[in-house]
């Protein structure tokens, strides 16, 4: 990886926005989730944005590695947990991740 001149434009000062914010969780998936991104764009490009997401979290692992971060340990897997009974859901929701993500 080369050294890169680059020019940030910000109206505030640098890590203003959300970026200055956010808790350094880093997993596959959107907020939105993915049923309400497939409303909005279809299931294909839903499943494309998905894989994005899952390229994108690995490229942060690829970066930590390359740059050895340290203090960043990572922590394998991601744990859903729910405040009502709802089994079935995380189940189907859990098959339906290994089926079309691997
Ligand atoms: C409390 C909180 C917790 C979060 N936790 C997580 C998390 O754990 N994991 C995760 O993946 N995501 C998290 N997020 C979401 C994530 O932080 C954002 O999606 C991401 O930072 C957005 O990056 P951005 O560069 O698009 O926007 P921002 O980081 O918001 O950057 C936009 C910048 O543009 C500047 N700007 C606006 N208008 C102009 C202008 N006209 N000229 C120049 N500059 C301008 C703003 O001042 C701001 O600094 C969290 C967000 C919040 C608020």
């Amino acid at each position: 990886m080369g050294w890169r001149r680059v020019c940030v434009l910000e109206a505030e000062r640098i890590g203003w926005g959300a970026s200055g914010r956010n808790g350094g969780f880093v997993s596959p998936g959107y907020s939105a989730g993915y049923q309400t991104i497939a409303r909005q764009v279809g299931r294909d490009d839903a499943k494309s944005l998905h894989r994005l997401s899952i390229e994108g979290a690995e490229a942060v692992a690829a970066n930590l590695e390359a740059l050895g971060v340290a203090d960043a340990e990572r922590t394998q897997g991601l744990l859903s947990t729910s405040r009502y009974e709802a089994t079935d859901e995380l189940t189907a929701h859990r098959d339906w991740l290994e089926r079309e993500f691997d």
